[in-house]
């Protein structure tokens, strides 16, 4: 082999040592044999048992703040548990308490998380909410540089006071998003290899009271500073476009034009039945849980299918959710998060 071949060649293994894109060759690397083995545990069957429990009546809408919430939490930890992730800083739950001034009754104020504002109401009548995130942790090669998997658990929960169907089951909102997050979950673990970073699986609380969740956690994780990118679903199941079911939003930071090359690139590889709406973005710190860490200067991608007719009604239930859609989602988001984990640079 001639010196420049093999400088070349070996510049072509090092850059498919990490990432998981094959090129149709016999031989594959271990670590793309690896990627491939979790991506074909995505299936149909557990995102329709996930979504399918989440946004069951007796589930009454997971609203922070209440019970529904909680056992939605509880569901989760048992899920991260068998699939064999690791607790954050020794536990999966980690509670955190959001409070509101209670001077008078004035329905729909905004609740505070972060200590600055907590410190002021607590030095008059105030009303506090207990709330809890949950997280399971992938050790990677290097333990202390983080990629974030996130998606927020709760939902409107009931009114009990409407006439008819109170509640609001959040089948698309976000149930269908934590089943994206728990998937690829477990789809790591069944790859059998060690990410080079450590990936965190976050299922926030109280997003639907103004993303409290995720911002409890990034205004006081000690280690935030040390994550590399986050990865957000909020709301991935859902049809905007009836007459085109793969549409999709796939928003991310224009930063890092990486995350735009790679959704293309794995489309088009894996065949995958989608049709993103690729829309970089600068400082998008609105809608969703991605805006607490792009305060941060932290990078993500926000998978998104785009408003419905049934979002925040209690018509946004299981039997609205594209199956096949959820389940393209969330290998292509799968294939985003082995990346964000394992590439050396992006
Ligand atoms: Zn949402």
């Amino acid at each position: 082999m001639k010196k420049s071949l093999f400088f070349c060649a070996l510049l072509s293994f090092s850059l498919s040592v990490f990432t998981c894109y094959g090129r149709g060759g016999k031989s594959k690397n271990p670590t793309l044999e690896a990627c491939e083995r979790g991506l074909s545990s995505i299936n149909r069957a557990s995102a329709q048992a996930i979504v399918g429990f989440l946004s069951s009546d007796p589930l009454e809408g997971r609203e922070a703040g209440y019970n529904s919430s909680f056992i939605a939490a509880e569901y989760l930890v048992s899920q991260l548990i068998e699939a064999g992730l690791e607790p954050l800083d020794g536990s999966y739950r980690h509670p955190f308490s959001a409070y509101q001034e209670a001077n008078f009754r004035r329905p729909g104020r905004v609740w505070y998380v972060h200590p600055d504002s907590v410190a002021r109401i607590q030095n008059g009548p105030h009303r506090r909410m207990d709330m809890v995130n949950v997280f399971g942790v992938i050790p990677g090669e290097r333990a202390e540089e983080f990629v974030i998997v996130g998606a927020h658990r709760d939902h409107w929960g009931r009114d009990l006071w409407k006439v008819g169907d109170q509640i609001y089951n959040g089948a698309d909102d976000n149930a269908s998003g934590v089943s994206c997050a728990l998937q690829i979950a477990r789809a790591v673990k069944k790859s059998g290899k060690k990410p080079l970073r450590t990936m965190i699986f976050a299922f926030w609380d109280g997003e639907e009271k103004g993303t409290l969740g995720s911002e409890w956690f990034t205004c006081q994780w000690p280690k935030i500073k040390q994550t590399k990118a986050y990865l957000n679903f909020d709301m991935a199941g859902g049809n905007n476009q009836p007459d085109n079911p793969p549409y999709f939003a796939y928003i991310y930071s224009q930063e890092v034009p990486a995350f735009g090359e790679w959704i293309k690139r794995d489309v088009e590889h894996y065949q995958l039945r989608l049709d993103p709406s690729i829309r970089p973005t600068e400082n998008l710190t609105g809608g969703s849980d991605q805006g607490n860490f792009v305060a941060l200067g932290i990078p993500f991608i926000w998978y998104h299918t785009d408003w419905t007719p049934y979002y925040h009604q209690v018509t946004d239930e299981v039997e609205q959710i594209n199956w096949d859609k959820l389940v393209e989602i969330t290998k292509a988001s799968y294939l985003n998060a082995w990346n964000m984990a394992n590439e050396e640079q992006y």
